[in-house]
């Protein structure tokens, strides 16, 4: 599966605290990330993460473009709600596109543990089948 890693700057010890306690759990799957929260993943946990560009700098826009061509299976986006951000046009699109495309989305931590515990208890098979896998099985 490909996961998306987001975090806003006063939450990016938060998702650091996330992916160190899950790492067991993501290092099975392809991440990507905004590029400051990409380069803090890398730097405390040691992760394989792809690295768009910084979330002001375009990079939301790039994850909704994955999403958009169904190359992303989860986005784990935790916001801070306390501030405001000069692309929050990017970021609600963001947002708006997991929905349109039904992916699911976490905004907090507490959120994430469930679709990671999710994820590794195998709740994704239906993620197969929209990304084109299983299909031969299926009476279409
Ligand atoms: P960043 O972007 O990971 O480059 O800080 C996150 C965001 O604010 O969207």
């Amino acid at each position: 599966m490909n996961i998306a890693l987001i975090a806003h700057d006063k939450k990016k010890e938060d998702i650091i605290k996330l992916a160190t306690a899950y790492k067991a759990i993501l290092e099975k799957h392809t991440l990507l990330a905004t590029g400051t929260t990409g380069t803090r993943i890398i730097e405390e946990t040691g992760l394989d993460v792809h690295r768009f560009k910084s979330g002001p700098l375009g990079g939301d826009q790039q994850i909704g473009a994955y999403i958009s061509d169904n190359k992303m299976d989860l986005v784990i986006f935790i916001r801070d709600p306390l501030t405001a951000q000069a692309h929050e046009p990017d970021i609600s699109a963001l947002l708006r596109l997991s929905d349109v495309y039904e992916i699911p989305l976490a905004t907090n931590v507490g959120s994430a543990e469930i679709l990671l515990r999710g994820l590794d208890a195998d709740f994704y098979q239906w993620r197969d089948f929209f990304r084109g896998k299983g299909r031969e099985d299926l009476p279409i």
